[in-house]
């Protein structure tokens, strides 16, 4: 038996779909990405949306059609996909690092109002594994010292904070839709705003700076980030089933915090009374009182055929091109402990109950 982390499931009726967009020969930026904006505005109940080709390319593009730029810091977590920070650094400015909760994994309110200085722009709040960070407290604080939020909302389609979607809990939402993502078509993206001037920003810069109505008109530097309509007809196949998969994400994620509970040294995810948690990502903290490492585990685990995660297994500014002082990582003492004790077991919608079981029990054998 082998349970995977993720898995793509795309149905015949979906594959007729592109299978049209492919006979049409218009497979560009067309009607279908029109469509893709239209149906993720009405989601994220934002009144645009601009689909571009990853989510890296969604982030890089809502830094700079917020302004972000050279000389400017963003403040954001270092417990995420190398990607948010390093769309700080494409659009020239410098990600600044604020310490995470242990029981959500997000971002710290009180951690980013340590770290605005003069020189602070923007935060990208990073929803990670599915569930929103908490806005009410961030948006007040961005309030106060007038800083742009950026939602990355990569792992949060379908999520919500105090009844409101993800993709519009900041400023600008940034969604990615790449393979193993909730909604998904191999590689794409999307930001979602109410902001007019952002929206008219964003569809130049996916465009090398072209008025899409004014050909060879280059407004500035742009990059080529448009998608592709056979991308954006596979996405709106996945999307009409998006409550379906988010459901039985929720379902599984159930099951094995029901089994889970209550284990030495396992500690299941929290979700929060304020927010509807997505689990793109289903994960344990596997602390020292539990009866063997995490790696350990992961390697018990995948002998039995169930694949999990570490996401992810070490705190960004350990790397070379994020690295921080000496004196701002002592301030990250949280993200330091945690990133060595995920662990992310399958939860996706196509697993079968007797499966989550099965990992359940061969857990509980130890
Ligand atoms: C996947 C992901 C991204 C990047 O999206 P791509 O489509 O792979 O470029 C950014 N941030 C987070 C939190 C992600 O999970």
């Amino acid at each position: 038996m082998e349970i995977y982390n993720s898995k793509v499931i795309i149905s015949k009726k979906e594959i007729d779909e592109v299978k049209k967009v492919l006979n049409s020969g218009l497979i560009a930026q067309g009607r279908r990405v029109l469509e893709l904006e239209s149906e993720l505005a009405k989601l994220c109940g934002t009144k645009y949306a601009i689909a571009v080709n990853s989510g890296t390319a969604a982030l890089h593009t809502a830094l700079v059609s917020a302004g972000v730029g050279t000389g400017d810091e963003v403040i954001t977590t270092p417990f995420t996909f190398v990607a948010t920070a390093n769309s700080i650094l494409m659009a020239g400015a410098k990600p600044v690092f604020a310490d995470i909760r242990e029981d959500t994994f997000n971002i710290d309110p009180d951690m980013i109002e340590r770290a605005i200085t003069k020189k602070t722009k923007a935060i990208i709040v990073v929803n990670l594994y599915g569930q929103p960070a908490e806005y009410k407290k961030i948006n007040s604080i961005a309030k106060k010292h007038n800083l742009i939020v950026i939602e990355d909302a990569a792992q949060s389609i379908g999520a919500e904070y105090m009844g409101k979607p993800s993709g519009s809990l900041g400023d600008i939402g940034c969604f990615s839709f790449y393979a193993t993502k909730n909604i998904m078509c191999g590689e794409g993206g999307m930001i979602t705003t109410n902001n007019k001037v952002y929206t008219e920003r964003a569809r130049l810069f996916r465009h090398h700076g072209q008025d899409e109505k004014k050909k060879y008109e280059y407004t500035g530097l742009g990059y080529n980030y448009r998608m592709t309509d056979i991308s954006a007809t596979i996405a709106l196949g996945q999307l009409k089933k998006i409550d379906e998969f988010t459901n039985k994400r929720i379902r599984n994620a159930k099951i094995l915090s029901k089994g889970l509970m209550g284990i030495k040294g396992i500690v299941v995810p929290l979700v929060s009374d304020e927010s509807k948690h997505v689990f793109h990502q289903y994960t344990l903290r596997i602390t020292k009182d539990f009866k063997i490492s995490r790696d350990k585990l992961k390697d018990y685990l995948s002998g039995n055929g169930i694949y999990s995660g570490i996401f992810y297994p070490k705190p960004l500014y350990l790397y070379e091109h994020l690295k921080c002082t000496k004196a701002e990582i002592n301030n990250m003492p949280i993200v330091k402990r945690v990133s060595g004790e995920v662990l992310s077991l399958p939860v996706h919608p196509f697993i079968k109950i007797s499966d989550i079981n099965y990992i359940v029990a061969k857990i509980l054998n130890l």
